[in-house]
């Protein structure tokens, strides 16, 4: 701020706001000045509620008290920050109110800062009390910065800030461990206009840098680009809510194509919260990936998840999550699971490729992304939708995707004709066909045993995505594979011989295995694998439609090839037909699982090959084998 009082022009005296400091002030300048405190040596007078200084009784006649009100002139800033004044009679002059000019600096700009006092002015993201500080994380137009506020060991500072509210915070930024961080020196809840102007500013910003990525497809396929207005939106909202601090919670099936999927996700989410996010522990608080085993979201699961995330939100002072369900979620099974999140502020967001029930689904969810939603099926798997999806949320990591798709769409059979091309594009990457099955059988085998852990870095080594080390990777597959390939054939030594076998009306083959009477349990391969071996073996051998049961005391897995299920149809009449069947289950249209109570298997198996045997031949014998199955 400059100015003179020069003559001829009226006389100019400035009125500090309360939260003026030294840089609002200037040499030579006249002010508005209040007397806190009178000396033998003259008079200390305020400014502001900062800026105060001394005027000599030399410089002046008279006396003043406190609480006097005058007119000072500036006339030293000495190198330490004292002030001088000289008080001012003045005949005419002007009035001119000074706001105090900050100069906000972004949170995501503050490495160059370290040791300077910054203003910074955001929405508080999440409040965490340490056993030292309270940490509150800070969210501008640029970033998140963790600003710590001491009180007393371990007490809440500031108790009136709120999650959401707005502040103006200024303190000294500070490294810590290698990280950012502003050490509060005062901290203001913004309200009324000074509020909305900031939301306004950092609504404004959040749109734009929630826009997604422009990418181009990975390869030619029209039926796939389709999607890709919808993958784009689902995109942009996974990118807001980094943004926003809202911790990410995916459940993804237990299975090839469900890692598939949410490996790349993961990817992309962790790389644009670390750009994001000054806190190096943002990625493990914002971002929680884990599998489920049943090819539905289950009561166990979502009660756990609920529960993780009220607490998360009580002790982290963290906000509730927002669900994304990979691979999974299209069904009205589903339902009961997200009837259950509605109680809370859990946004929920299905990318999937089972054949979806959009009427019981989509009154609970945000985004649905389902290939049938588009006329297409199951063979856009989605793991190929989400290596699109990771694309468009941080483009960077397309190098270490290429070869994702194809090992989705093998470890999911799928017939498209993009298979080719994506078996293509993985083998110039250096992955021959061989090796896409064998990471495939890989990722199997570990998701068999690690049961409810993600496996976060092993699964990246054998998917070989934000993995280090491709020579590990490469042993550590073939290992993972060929130890899975013997184990599958100890556990078909074993049941081979019992498979019956009989000739439906339709001239299909039926197949059928007491899985928990010939096949070794809780071990490799869990009775859906082992069911799909053999009905691999029973297609091959025979080269005609063939329909495989593998049945337990309470459960049935069904696959099929050359005739046209509907699975789905199938157990939603057996549970209307077979009073106290208790029949519940589903699937895709020609594999899936179904359960009934114990005691009505027969009556349950009976009506279930009756409905088999009136299925229609498949022209095309195609084969439309999926594995997905319950795989306990
Ligand atoms: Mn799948």
């Amino acid at each position: 701020m400059t100015s003179t009082a020069d003559s001829g022009e009226e006389t100019v005296v400035y009125d500090l706001d309360p939260d003026c400091t030294l840089e609002d002030v200037a040499e030579g300048n006249y002010y508005h000045a209040t007397v806190n405190g009178v000396v033998d040596y003259g008079v200390f007078v305020d400014l502001s509620d900062s800026v105060s200084g001394l005027a000599h009784e030399s410089n002046y006649e008279g006396s003043y008290e406190v609480g006097d009100d005058l007119v000072v002139e500036l006339t030293e800033i000495r190198e330490n920050g004292d002030l001088s004044f000289d008080p001012v009679e003045l005949e005419e002059y002007e009035t001119v109110e000074v706001g105090h000019d900050y100069d906000i600096a972004d949170a995501g700009e503050l490495g160059d800062e370290i040791g300077e006092t910054v203003h910074l002015e955001g929405e508080v993201v999440q409040i965490k009390q340490t056993g030292g500080p309270t940490i509150f994380h800070v969210s501008d137009e640029t970033g998140v910065i963790p600003c710590a506020a001491f009180e007393e060991a371990g007490v809440r500072a500031y108790p009136e800030v709120e999650i959401d509210d707005v502040i103006r915070v200024t303190g000294t930024v500070e490294e810590r461990d290698n990280a950012l961080q502003v050490e509060v020196d005062t901290l203001d809840v913004l309200t009324d206009g000074d509020a909305d102007d900031v939301r306004e500013r950092l609504e404004a910003a959040f749109e734009e840098r929630a826009e997604p990525h422009d990418t181009e497809p990975l390869v030619e396929w029209p039926a796939l680009t389709q999607m890709f207005p919808d993958l784009k939106e689902v995109a942009a909202q996974l990118r807001r809510t980094v943004l926003e601090s809202r911790p990410i919670r995916v459940r993804h099936h237990a299975d090839g194509d469900g890692m598939c999927a949410s490996i790349p996700v993961q990817y992309a989410l962790e790389q644009f919260i670390e750009d994001t996010h000054q806190d190096p522990e943002a990625k493990r608080h914002l971002f929680k990936r884990l599998p489920s085993k049943a090819p539905f979201y289950e009561m166990e699961d979502v009660t756990r998840d609920l529960n993780f995330a009220l607490e998360d939100q009580a002790r982290h002072g963290q906000k509730l999550p927002l669900l994304l369900m990979l691979d999974n979620g299209s069904t009205a099974e589903d339902v009961p699971a997200y009837q259950n999140l509605a109680h809370y502020d859990i946004p929920i967001v299905v990318v999937d490729h089972h054949h979806p029930d959009p009427d019981a689904v989509e009154p609970y969810v945000d985004a649905h992304v389902n290939p049938y939603l588009y006329d297409e099926d199951y063979r856009i798997t989605t793991g190929m939708m989400c290596v699109e999806l990771a694309r468009m949320i941080w483009p960077p990591i397309t190098e270490e995707l290429r070869h994702v798709p194809a090992v989705a769409g093998l470890c999911d059979r799928s017939k498209a004709d993009a298979m080719t091309d994506y078996v293509e594009l993985a083998e110039d990457e250096g992955y021959e066909e061989s090796t896409l099955r064998a990471i495939g059988e890989a990722l199997d085998y570990e998701a068999h045993w690690l049961k409810y852990d993600a496996g976060r870095n092993l699964i990246n080594d054998v998917l070989n995505v934000g993995s280090d080390d491709e020579q590990r990777h490469r042993e550590l597959v073939s290992f993972l594979a060929d130890t899975a390939e013997s184990e599958v054939e100890d556990q078909l030594d074993a049941a081979m011989p019992h498979v019956e076998h009989e000739r439906l009306d339709s001239e299909a083959n039926l197949y059928r295995i007491d899985v928990e009477n010939h096949a070794h349990r809780f071990t490799y391969p869990a009775p859906g694998k082992t069911t799909g071996e053999i009905h691999d073996r029973k297609v091959q051998e025979t080269g005609e439609p063939v329909i495989t049961i593998g049945y337990g005391p309470d459960f049935a897995v069904l696959r099929s090839d050359g005739v046209r299920l509907d699975i789905p149809e199938m157990v939603s009449e057996l549970n209307e037909e077979i009073v106290g069947g208790g029949v519940s289950g589903g699937g895709h249209l020609v594999v899936g699982s179904i359960k009934f109570v114990p005691g009505m298997r027969e009556e349950v198996l009976d009506a279930l090959v009756e409905k088999m045997a009136d299925a229609e031949i498949d022209e095309e014998l195609q084969s439309t084998t999926v594995g997905h199955e319950q795989d306990d």
